[in-house]
């Protein structure tokens, strides 16, 4: 084992890195004309080198682990995650030089699995039937069994999640808003994007309301969100940041992502259809206000899925 003052297995570092945050916050102008006097806006996380959200957690949690000597060289990053956690530490693992191991459960989607494999991370496939419960009971046990092997970054209760939000998408919305934003509304996974920017917001703004987005039932189609009833609920969640929870049904997501790519030219994943649908019922209660919602990843992690299928002609495509 080599010392970890010894400079040859400092972590690395890489210019990928920079580009996490800063990213555009875009008016949804077709979608917001139908409420006057309310702007629609949302914060296109897709934009980040990972294409999601979850690099600026991910990226926090890494640092805060190497911070507090829990990471360096010689450790292998693990976590439970199906999906976009996942593709954030594998892309940021194989730029510093870890190794990455991720369990999810096996019917995870085919474009995220070949994405991790592309990054060089491992995958521990887990039972289908237990969801992500399952997935974070395996990383549990391993992270257990052998912790001087693994850093487990356990993004369900480690606070460098929602800090990374709090430090950087909250603030970010504020100024990219000139501070005119009313209510903010992000679904639930982690929470922490939710518990970050809420958390933040409300520092600049006491009046700023706080909305949640949750699936209508435990069985959805709303790919990194959580029905927090039926579902291991976060540490890191505190309903008091929260003023208002919604609910919204997976195919009226879908309708949304169909009507984003039709209308606005923005190709995005299920998660953010429900999220500018929870903004327009949001805006449909309102004379006036500013309303942000979050592009959380983009679409083309989803064009297997089944809702895509009515644009595929009958028979196939011909000349
Ligand atoms: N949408 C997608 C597509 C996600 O991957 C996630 C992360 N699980 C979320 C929404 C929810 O974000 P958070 O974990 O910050 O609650």
């Amino acid at each position: 084992m080599q010392a970890l003052d010894d400079t040859s297995v400092a972590p690395r570092q890489a210019d990928v890195l920079s580009h996490i945050g800063n990213t555009p916050l875009l008016r949804l102008r077709a979608i917001d004309r139908e409420y006057p006097g309310v702007e629609i806006f949302a914060k296109a996380e897709y934009f980040n080198p990972g294409g999601s959200v979850k690099d600026r957690p991910a990226l926090n949690m890494i640092r805060e682990g190497e911070r507090l000597g829990l990471l360096h060289p010689g450790k292998t990053i693990l976590d439970a995650t199906s999906g976009n956690t996942g593709i954030a530490f594998a892309m940021l693992g194989a730029a510093l030089g870890y190794p990455v191991t991720l369990c999810m459960p096996s019917n995870a989607n085919q474009e995220r699995k070949r994405i991790l494999r592309a990054y060089g991370a491992e995958i521990l496939l887990t039972d289908p039937a237990e969801s992500s419960d399952g997935a974070i009971r395996v990383a549990r046990r391993l992270s257990a069994e052998s912790p001087e092997r693994y850093f487990y970054a356990d993004q369900y209760s480690n606070p460098a999640n929602w800090r990374a939000h709090y430090d950087g998408t909250g603030p970010e919305i504020w100024r990219q808003t000139g501070g005119r934003v009313t209510h903010f509304v992000s679904g639930l996974g982690t929470t922490g994007t939710v518990m970050g920017v809420g958390r933040r917001l409300k520092v600049y703004n006491p009046g700023v309301r706080i909305h949640a987005v949750q699936p209508d039932s435990p069985f959805h189609g709303l790919e990194g969100l959580k029905h927090l009833e039926t579902a291991l609920v976060p540490a890191i969640y505190d309903p008091s940041v929260i003023d208002a929870q919604m609910e919204i049904n997976t195919e009226d997501a879908y309708d949304m992502v169909r009507r984003l790519a039709r209308e606005e030219g923005l190709l995005v994943g299920i998660s953010a259809g429900a999220g500018v649908l929870a903004a327009t019922q949001i805006a449909s209660t309102l004379n006036e206000g500013v309303v942000v919602c979050v592009l959380c990843d983009g679409g083309d992690r989803y064009l297997s899925e089944r809702f895509w299928e009515s644009e595929v002609p009958p028979g196939g495509w011909h000349i």
